[in-house]
């Protein structure tokens, strides 16, 4: 039973429900990028993303990765498990492409021999400065043991989805995850979807991703629709 709003952001809004260890996460339509200083809608783009997410989410659990998704509730919206959020971002890269070429000499499209991952701190405030182990700690985010399993996790989802991205015909540049604290585990919470991930086609190089919103560089949900038909295809049957 879904019962009052406790939060949104830019691109979900979450409900509490009559069960306190659970929430219902709403994909909307809203798109922001730059801070929120660009802004939109999209229709049909909280939908593929939600059914994009599931998927993910889905074949991580049979990988043995917990994630916060307990099951669909409608098209856009997913009930899953309260975690306390850690207020960390998450990133991982492996194609350059976005903020590191222009923070670092590095040309785009350079693929990177080993997965490099990036903690930004979560906080608009801020503009999500780069953390590291000590800084996370000293700022009580995170405990080092903390910032050590979620390393770890995070390169366990990447080589998943590389592959499985690579079978779909995508490359993965880089994307962005959150995780939470649930029974004394760290469990992946959040979304993968496409505005959380760079997502190249494999034979022309488009993104098929937010780029294109944040960079007009075409339709959008074309590019969404095209993504959800590789990874859910049954949505379109
Ligand atoms: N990303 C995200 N949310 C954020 C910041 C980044 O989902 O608040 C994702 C973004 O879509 C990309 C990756 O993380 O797939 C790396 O983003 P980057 O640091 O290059 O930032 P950008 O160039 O998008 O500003």
């Amino acid at each position: 039973m879904k019962e009052e709003q406790i939060y949104s952001g830019k691109a979900k809004t979450i409900y509490r429900t009559d069960d306190p260890k659970k929430l219902i996460a709403h994909f909307r339509n809203s798109l922001t990028a730059f801070d929120g200083k660009k802004k939109s809608e999209a229709p049909k783009k909280g939908y593929y993303n939600a059914q994009i997410s599931k998927k993910i989410f889905e074949m991580l659990e049979s990988e043995g990765i917990r994630t916060h998704f307990i099951e669909m509730v409608s098209d856009t919206e997913m009930l899953i498990d309260a975690v306390e959020i850690i207020k960390i971002e998450v990133i991982v890269r492996n194609i350059a492409a976005g903020s590191i070429t222009r923070k670092y000499p590095i040309e785009e499209k350079t693929h990177f021999k080993n997965p490099i991952i990036v903690f930004d701190l979560k906080s608009d405030e801020y503009g999500d400065p780069m953390l590291n182990d000590d800084i996370a700690v000293a700022l009580g985010v995170a405990t080092y043991e903390e910032m050590e399993k979620i390393r770890i996790i995070a390169l366990r989802i990447n080589r998943f989805l590389v592959e499985y991205m690579d079978k779909v015909g995508l490359l993965l540049p880089d994307f962005k995850l959150e995780f939470g604290r649930k029974d004394g585990d760290i469990i992946l919470a959040d979304e993968i979807s496409c505005d959380t991930c760079r997502l190249w086609d494999k034979k022309t190089g488009q993104s098929m991703d937010k780029d294109i919103f944040r960079f007009d560089k075409g339709d959008l949900l074309k590019a969404y629709e095209e993504v959800a038909r590789r990874i859910v295809p049954d949505i379109f049957e």
